[in-house]
């Protein structure tokens, strides 16, 4: 049944998810971000992709609405408009490539996608163009993760066409780190001068006040110079911290598994 995650009583594995926790940690991150910043701190996107990583994105995503979260973030369409139905109403950013012969839910979820590619881009403005609106959109940067972005040394050539989309609003640019996790990763160094100087290119072209976000768990722990306008934290926000850092802050598992000893032997 959809929405039903009840307890199976006849079971004796169950998987619990503990909401309270949740809002907990959501609760410590908060503190240690304005431990730093203060009243500049970063705003904080609830990451709820992957069925918010198995604990039930739709009430893990009202929780962290609940907690602060100004944006959600999952990985695709669908998972956009199952918070959207579900009555989700702040803004939702769309991490992962979409199918370009289906934008129509982009539209109707007002869900905010991510521009990688530049034929991203121009279906986009495209799809935008017929049905007579703007689109807000995020520009994802590739600095060395080789995931999904434009490639950072690749923005001279890349950036005009998008930037000259009539009816595309970039409204935020960012980028992934691979390795904010192991301390004093060089590639973890690289991607984040790299990034630096993709947002130099942008600036150069004129475009300001986007808003501006990197880090993931790791980096909101490594490195507060990776925090910028808003910080993604997933893994953290369930209550695991990357080993490295474990302790560095109070955050509490939010899914327990509890089973019967069948047998002792
Ligand atoms: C999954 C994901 C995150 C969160 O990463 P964690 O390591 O779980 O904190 C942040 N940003 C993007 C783009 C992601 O795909």
């Amino acid at each position: 049944e959809p929405g039903a995650r009840r307890r199976v009583v006849n079971r004796s594995t169950v998987a619990n998810v503990d909401l309270e926790s949740l809002a907990h940690n959501a609760r410590v991150i908060r503190a240690h971000l304005a431990a730093l910043r203060g009243a500049d701190s970063p705003a904080f996107a609830g990451v709820v992709k992957a069925d918010a990583y198995g604990h039930g994105a739709v009430p893990a995503a009202r929780t962290l609405v609940e907690s602060g979260a100004s944006m959600l973030a999952c990985a695709d369409i669908d998972e956009g408009l199952e918070l959207r139905a579900a009555g989700l109403d702040v803004p939702i950013l769309v991490f992962g490539a979409f199918s370009l012969g289906d934008l129509d839910g982009i539209f109707e979820g007002r869900l905010t996608p991510t521009v990688s590619t530049p034929t991203a881009a121009r279906r986009l403005q495209e799809a935008a163009a017929a049905r007579g609106v703007r689109l807000g959109y995020h520009l994802g940067v590739d600095t060395g993760m080789l995931r999904l972005g434009l490639r950072h040394d690749n923005l001279e050539r890349t950036l005009p066409a998008i930037l000259d989309s009539p009816n595309l609003v970039l409204e935020g640019v960012y980028t992934h780190f691979a390795t904010a996790d192991t301390p004093g990763d060089d590639l973890f160094a690289r991607q984040r001068r790299n990034f630096a100087e993709a947002e130099a290119t942008l600036a150069a072209r004129g475009v300001r006040g986007c808003l501006r976000h990197a880090a993931n768990s790791g980096a909101l722990l490594a490195d507060p110079g990776t925090w910028f306008d808003l910080v993604r934290p997933g893994l953290l926000m369930y209550g695991v911290a990357p080993d490295a850092f474990d302790g560095r802050i109070d955050v509490r598992p939010v899914m327990s598994v509890r089973s019967r000893v069948a047998a002792v032997k």
